[in-house]
């Protein structure tokens, strides 16, 4: 006979795997349940391994026999890390995308808790000069500039540097350092916090009437859930808006949770909070190391960091005493995550803040068209800010009409002309070009053999510098052709303009003035942007060109003329979104212009001037633009106005994933009340890394039948024969059709 206990025997753990359940385990001997709580970590015997789960619920029963049910093999916590906040986020996130719980609450751990390192905030190697090394004449060093640089570096640095601070001001540091080491200098110390703290302050301006009302509105949603859409052109002074949201809560003793969408964007809105705020803030985003990211979580959950400043996962943090959330740029597409586990941390937010009762703050100057439609349907109170902030005027738009324009390698002579007059006059030029590399692709002016990638649809992208031609989409390289493989010509040209080959034109049309590329090779070294705007923030550099990476939020102030290089890219997209996206993304980049004391200019250039969307750019009118945007989509019932999710297969063979999304369509429309299902059909770019891909639309007019559909749906999926020879998965709210 079993001994009758008072206290649950039976731990239900969730663990990151494939399978959507909750798995029962005994406690190990010698415990008792009173030492076990949900949102505790355990170690657990798991197949032929062991893993690391979650405590989700203990209770008296289970299903499996009790002897044959295996014991934990090991608590790794005395009190939970999850807090039950955190713990029924994490459950309500798994419901809504469809998603096994235990990768959920496995996503919300920085890594090292999950690979089961013990939640204490430790120290991290920090680097400072001693004595000897304070003491040392730089100019000694005349030999060896990268350590007198270094020195100098750390003469002038306040406190000790992190490897992640060095990262960002010193390329290459460590082996410099090593040599000053070695000479006696430098000591090496484990600090225990990394909070940072002001090394400048800045206090805030009076605010304008509108910036008035929207902290007023915000104040005045303090304690309660509220959903705010901040929609404010760029330059309006959205961010001292957050600070007077920010500071009235630090001023009730509760926490801010600040989501970014990128890092390039962090570094700014950080020095910014820094000097306003003389509190510790928390920092969590990738390109932390696993100790700094452990030790900023730990802090933010045990209320030590009155401030949390993270990119999309930091949502999931747990936060002692959380009075607002507060997400900047809310249309960026960075908040959804992509793969595995597809939440969107905007949304994601705006449950937590309705679970917590506190405001959430979408800030915007292209709110994506979800949120406006929320404002309009009176779900979010909608918050306009309609003018710039101080005395920068919007910015002067015209579109330069291509059309039988002689071209200068991309460049019309209006916009060549442009350039020489702003840089004449001793201000910073910013051009846009959303192509890296130097070419999209390479072709054969004989045959016209384009370069292909074997394992993709797609060509492969030119980079001269580095003489190769590269997919951007699986990665695949070779050296450049000598000769065409049809034709055996050797008259190979560049095909079409790259931020590469664009930089080599402004180079030799403007060779007295510095030119600064910004995309994704030009940054690939950690730390490397940050150097980058540094340059164009102190004056050096004059035209600064790029990518997409340049639109996001920096502040330029010295930048007087945009100008957009090809604005004809995004006006035809596959994808329902694309237009959405180049508007957001011209308006963001054109708002780059004239954010000093000097009024901006910014030139368009396009094949199609009449085209109603580029109207509603030099408009300044983003609210038109969107709202005939929002009339198609109405119209054509696409989202807002529909939900959405898309099952998406691929395999290595074309007819596998059309051949399940099928099966899982005839499973689906049998099903009462079923979605509308729409496909299968190939995704745009059908073979990608060498497998072919699918997908099937699913829509619904509520929501509610979208997941009610989706929850009877699913499991039927993993039963279907064909279910183990594709990969496939769910996406939620999906925002990208590639
Ligand atoms: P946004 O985030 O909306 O693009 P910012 O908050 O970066 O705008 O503000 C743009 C610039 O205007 C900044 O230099 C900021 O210091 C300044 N600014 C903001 N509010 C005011 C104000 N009320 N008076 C004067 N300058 C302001
Ligand atoms: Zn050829
Ligand atoms: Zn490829």
């Amino acid at each position: 006979m079993q001994t009758v206990s008072a206290l649950p025997r039976i731990l239900q753990v969730a663990i990151p795997s494939p399978l959507p359940q909750t798995f029962d385990y005994r406690l190990p001997a010698g415990h008792s349940a009173a030492q076990v709580a949900p949102g505790m970590r355990v170690r657990i015997p798991f197949g032929r391994s062991e893993k690391i789960g979650i405590v989700v619920a203990l209770a008296d029963e289970s299903r499996i026999d009790h002897a044959r049910l295996k014991p934990v093999l090991e608590l790794l916590d005395q009190e939970p890390l999850l807090s039950p906040a955190i713990q029924s986020l994490a459950q309500w996130a798994s419901r809504y995308y469809h998603y096994p719980i235990g990768e959920v609450l496995s996503a919300t751990l920085p890594t090292l808790l999950r690979q089961g390192e013990p939640a204490r905030v430790t120290g991290e190697k920090v680097w400072s000069l001693n004595e000897a090394g304070g003491a040392i004449d730089p100019a000694t060093l005349k030999r060896a500039p990268r350590q007198r640089a270094l020195l100098t570096l750390l003469q002038k640095s306040q406190k000790a540097l992190s490897a992640h601070e060095l990262d960002l001001q010193f390329g290459n540091w460590r082996a410099i350092m090593r040599h000053l080491l070695d000479k006696g200098w430098v000591e090496i110390q484990q600090q225990t916090t990394l909070l940072t703290t002001a090394t400048e302050s800045s206090s805030a301006p009076p605010l304008n009437a509108a910036q008035h009302a929207a902290c007023n509105a915000i104040h005045h949603a303090l304690g309660r859930f509220q959903t705010l859409l901040l929609d404010g052109v760029t330059g309006s002074g959205k961010t001292e808006v957050y600070f007077s949201a920010v500071e009235k809560v630090l001023q009730e003793g509760k926490q801010a949770l600040i989501l970014v969408p990128e890092i390039g964007l962090t570094p700014q809105l950080l020095k910014r909070f820094q000097a306003r705020f003389a509190v510790p803030i928390a920092l969590l985003h990738s390109a932390l190391n696993d100790r700094a990211r452990l030790n900023s979580w730990l802090q933010a959950r045990a209320g030590d960091a009155p401030i949390i400043i993270g990119t999309r996962s930091a949502v999931f943090t747990p936060i002692k005493n959380l009075g607002i959330i507060l997400i900047d740029e809310e249309h960026d597409l960075s908040f959804k995550q992509q793969e595995g586990f597809r939440y969107h941390a905007r949304d994601v937010a705006i449950r937590r803040a309705q679970q917590a009762a506190i405001p959430v703050v979408l800030g915007s100057a292209t709110p994506s068209l979800e949120s406006l439609h929320n404002a309009r349907q009176g779900r979010f109170q909608h918050i306009i800010l309609p003018e710039r902030a101080g005395n920068a005027a919007h910015p002067q738009i015209r579109l330069l009409d291509l059309r039988q324009q002689k071209l200068n390698e991309g460049f019309s002579t209006a916009m060549l002309q442009a350039i020489q007059h702003h840089l004449d006059n001793g201000q910073q030029v910013l051009l846009f070009l959303n192509r890296r590399g130097y070419a999209p692709t390479l072709i054969c002016h004989d045959c016209g053999w384009l370069a292909h990638c074997q394992r993709c649809d797609a060509h492969l992208i030119l980079h001269k510098s580095r003489r190769l031609l590269r997919c951007h989409h699986c990665d695949s390289q070779r050296r450049i052709d000598s000769q065409c493989p049809d034709c055996g010509s050797v008259d190979l040209r560049p095909l079409g303009q790259g931020t590469e080959r664009a930089a080599e034109a402004l180079g030799e049309r403007f060779p007295d003035h510095e030119i600064i590329r910004i995309d994704r090779d030009s940054t690939r070294r950690k730390g490397s942007l940050q150097a980058l705007l540094k340059q164009v923030e102190e004056g050096r550099g004059q035209i600064l060109l790029g990518t997409q990476m340049l639109a996001k939020g920096h502040h330029l102030p010295n930048v007087t003329l945009v100008g957009i290089l090809d604005a004809d890219q995004g006006l035809f997209g596959l994808d329902f979104r694309a237009s959405e996206r180049m508007g957001q993304l011209i308006i963001q980049v054109a708002g780059r212009a004239g954010r000093g004391e000097s009024r901006g200019e910014v030139l368009i250039q396009t094949h199609h001037p009449e085209h109603p969307l580029l109207n509603g750019i030099i408009a300044h009118d983003y609210s038109r633009f969107a709202s005939e945007l929002l009339t198609e989509r109405s119209q054509a019932l696409l989202p807002p106005f529909r939900h959405i999710a898309l099952l998406r297969a691929e395999a290595s063979s074309r007819e596998l994933p059309n051949e399940f999304l099928s099966a899982a369509r005839e499973a689906g429309v049998q099903l009462p009340n079923a979605a509308e299902l729409l496909g299968p059909i190939p995704a745009a770019m059908e073979r990608r890394a060498g497998r072919y891909r699918a997908q099937l639309l699913i829509q619904a007019d509520q929501r509610a039948r979208l997941h009610n559909f989706l929850r009877q749906w699913l499991p039927q999926l993993s039963q279907l024969p064909l279910a183990k020879k594709v990969r496939w998965s769910i996406d939620v709210d999906a925002m990208e059709f590639s």
